[in-house]
């Protein structure tokens, strides 16, 4: 019999759980709080649970609770890259950023990703799973704890596409933003994607206030396809065309992420490109210094090439802005920790 995910379940999920196991539904309760407001790493810390019905349920659940492998703390800006162990034997990643508004997570949403940007590191050995909604929530339960602080903004752009990992998606967005646990609000929460249509129609219909952004990347089709493969299955117009419709239903501004790669989409004639294609809409633009990855040979554009880039998209009346770089002196880049330790320990 399979022991069930007890930390992704909803309130209702686990008070039909517990009853089924033959307890009243203000146990539920408890348990609930246990989990998604102490944040308790096993059963047997639930104390005004008996010891009869902790049995029972290490019996019948398990509850994941991610162990701490490794933590880089940068010296430049106190950001921290952590690798986590599941209980499968897996690693992820997750990162710690430290704002004046507070601090901010940038969880995994899949255990390596299929997607094949040419650029990231996270999708050189393809995929292996999606996480649980009780994974994700678990990086952010870890690292609240480990900094004792609270976590106010959360950002889904770690390893993995989320739109790739969907039900969990939600159902993580579902436990995050619940006032019985951290009760993040749903306007702290970005989900960035590389651009699965109708998965962000599909997101955009459950209208929430969540952000989400696209990882557009390029200012037309044929560069977009010589960087990410998704554009093979979905054309940039109707990427584009998502993101207008995302906006439309639930009012929420787009985010377009743009990573700067030196020489291949850096060109003036990409800034007016892209100036063109996303005319109109209610965004604004990250421009990504492009990390460079040992496996292959991309550059970052030079520092004057950045900055004249984003005078022309502001000059176009574009909301912009040159994403900070944070933890430069640790494993930065999407996927790097993951895949150096993989590297150096066989094949986790
Ligand atoms: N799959 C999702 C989220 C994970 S990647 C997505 O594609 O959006 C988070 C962001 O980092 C994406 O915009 C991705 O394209 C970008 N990224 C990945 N590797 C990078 C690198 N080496 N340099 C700059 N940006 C990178």
């Amino acid at each position: 019999m399979n022991k069930v995910d007890i930390k992704s379940l909803n309130q209702k999920e686990l008070t039909e759980f517990i009853e089924s196991l033959g307890e009243k539904a203000f146990r539920a309760k408890q348990i609930y709080q246990w989990i998604h407001e102490k944040q308790v790493d096993s059963f047997a810390e639930m104390t005004n649970i008996s010891k009869k019905f902790i049995e029972t349920l290490e019996e019948h659940a398990y509850l994941t609770s991610l162990k701490k492998e490794e933590v880089q703390i940068s010296k430049l800006d106190g950001t921290r890259k952590y690798l986590f162990l599941l209980e499968d034997g897996n690693v992820i990643e997750s990162v710690l950023m430290r704002y004046k508004h507070g601090n901010s997570v940038c969880i995994s949403s899949q255990v390596g990703c299929r997607m094949g940007c040419r650029f990231c590191a996270s999708t050189l050995d393809g995929l292996v799973r999606g996480l649980t909604a009780g994974e994700m929530l678990d990086q952010i339960y870890q690292i609240g704890k480990d900094i004792g602080e609270r976590i106010s903004n959360v950002v889904v752009m770690g390893t993995g596409e989320p739109l790739d990992n969907y039900d969990n998606l939600l159902k993580f967005i579902e436990l995050l933003t619940d006032e019985k646990g951290l009760n993040i609000s749903q306007r702290n929460l970005t989900v960035s994607t590389c651009g699965i249509v109708p998965r962000m129609r599909e997101l955009a219909d459950e209208k929430l206030a969540i952000t989400l952004a696209l990882s557009l990347h390029a200012s037309n089709q044929a560069k977009r396809l010589e960087l990410m493969p998704v554009a093979n299955k979905y054309d940039i117009h109707e990427v584009i065309d998502a993101c207008k419709y995302y906006f439309d239903v639930t009012g929420r501004r787009i985010t377009f992420e743009y990573s700067l790669v030196g020489g291949v989409n850096d060109t003036d004639q990409d800034a007016r490109e892209l100036t063109q294609l996303i005319k109109g809409i209610n965004c604004h633009v990250n421009l990504i210094p492009v990390n460079p990855i040992k496996e292959r040979d991309y550059v970052q554009s030079n520092t004057k090439v950045i900055e004249a880039f984003k005078n022309k998209l502001e000059k176009a009346g574009i909301n912009v802005t040159v994403r900070r770089e944070m933890g430069r002196d640790i494993d930065g880049a999407c996927g790097q920790l993951r895949k150096r330790y993989k590297d150096s320990n066989g094949n986790l």
